[in-house]
């Protein structure tokens, strides 16, 4: 069974070829993990049982999440993750929180109450 990114909306797969690594969630760091948590709009009361087995491939963190590697090893695939790393939010939720700060998001769509 290919195992998919558990990332909302993600579609990742972690296959041979895939240019994206895949991530645990760290378990034993609790601060860390309810951060983890919140960005994949995960449940908090969630089981850490079944957190444990979720994955989150690379394309939900920054190039500054990971460790640098050796120079010269930059096809290098299986990168490491910085301990501090926190995948990024939510993109739909980011996207609304955008729209929020800007009040003319929708312009011409004339379906604003106001
Ligand atoms: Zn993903």
């Amino acid at each position: 069974m290919v195992r998919t990114c558990d990332y909302p909306g993600c579609s990742n797969k972690d296959v041979a070829d895939s240019p994206q690594s895949f991530h645990r969630f760290p378990v034993t760091d609790v601060a860390l993990r309810k951060l983890w948590v919140l960005a994949l709009g995960i449940h908090v009361d969630t089981k850490v049982e079944k957190i444990k087995k979720l994955r989150v491939c690379s394309a939900h963190f920054s190039d500054d999440d990971f460790l640098s590697t050796c120079p010269g090893q930059r096809q290098m695939k299986k990168r490491i993750l910085k301990k501090s790393a926190v995948p990024a939010p939510q993109v739909n939720k980011t996207v609304a929180y955008q729209c929020s700060l800007q009040s003319r998001c929708s312009s011409g769509g004339g379906e604003i109450d106001i």
